[in-house]
């Protein structure tokens, strides 16, 4: 059992840490640095005081606004800082203090600002997936699962969606996916390898589909409407990453022979 105290410091980085990606879904974006010049508030450009920089407690005192300009702050702050915090702390719990532990919240740490991102601005950048296909193969010799399922995943997730994204575009002529989700899906299977990717690409299809048919239900527009795929993407890896190992040894379990 992990110690208590490691579970608590390790939610606390992750609020903090949680603050800096809160930082880098919106400058990263604008082109700008994530680490200079120092926060400041996103409308009147006021560089934000110590306290202000506190993580959801700060958003909370002041409600949710800018202390001078009165401007509406975005919930995206505490909602990211507070999923970071719950992602570091559930993570030091389960893996304890190891090197895994610190890949897979590097790994958590890109799939939330993949997220944001592409749902506030549909676009997955490069500065993100591309440094991620090498660090995920890095981290793979070390932590798993291997250099070759490594190679292996970036290969088939990018390659399955360049196929998916090319014959979509032939067919109807127009672009259904992006280059950015074929990045992102080669970043994942960088980190998770091969066999977990095919688990991430099934659940986002799934995911997908649920959330089109529901807005199609709803009459609130169709397909094309619902969010963009790297969101899906993004939920589909974190599952995958997670609870994914034990869903292929029990789906593996069913059919022994194979
Ligand atoms: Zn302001």
């Amino acid at each position: 059992m992990t110690d208590t105290s490691f579970i608590v410091i390790a939610t606390l980085l992750g609020a903090v840490i949680g603050s800096f990606l809160n930082v880098c879904i919106y400058r990263i974006p604008l082109g700008k640095s994530v680490v200079w010049p120092a926060s400041s508030c996103e409308s009147c450009a006021r560089e934000l005081s110590w306290y202000e920089n506190l993580p959801v407690v700060a958003w909370l005192a002041l409600r949710g606004r800018c202390r001078t300009c009165k401007v509406a702050l975005s919930a995206r702050h505490p909602i990211v800082e507070a999923l970071t915090a719950v992602m570091f702390g559930l993570g030091a719990w389960f893996y304890g203090p190891s090197l895994l532990l610190v890949s897979q919240l590097v790994f958590g740490c890109a799939l939330i600002v993949l997220f944001a991102i592409d749902l506030e601005h549909h676009l997955l950048p490069n500065v993100i997936t591309l440094p991620g296909i090498a660090v995920g193969l890095a981290f793979s010799v070390v932590t798993g699962p291997g250099w070759v399922a490594s190679v292996l995943g970036a290969l088939l997730g990018g390659g399955s969606l360049w196929l998916i994204a090319e014959v979509y575009y032939r067919v109807r002529h127009e672009e259904g996916l992006g280059m950015g989700d074929v990045k992102m899906l080669a970043m994942i299977g960088a980190f998770i390898g091969w066999k977990l990717t095919l688990v991430t690409l099934m659940m986002a299809s799934i995911a997908g589909s649920v959330v089109g048919i529901l807005l199609i239900a709803a009459r609130r527009g169709d397909m094309k409407y619902a969010l963009p795929f790297g969101t899906f993407l993004a939920m589909g890896a974190a599952l995958a990453a997670t609870v994914g190992p034990g869903l292929l040894d029990w789906y593996l379990g069913l059919y022994p022979a194979i």
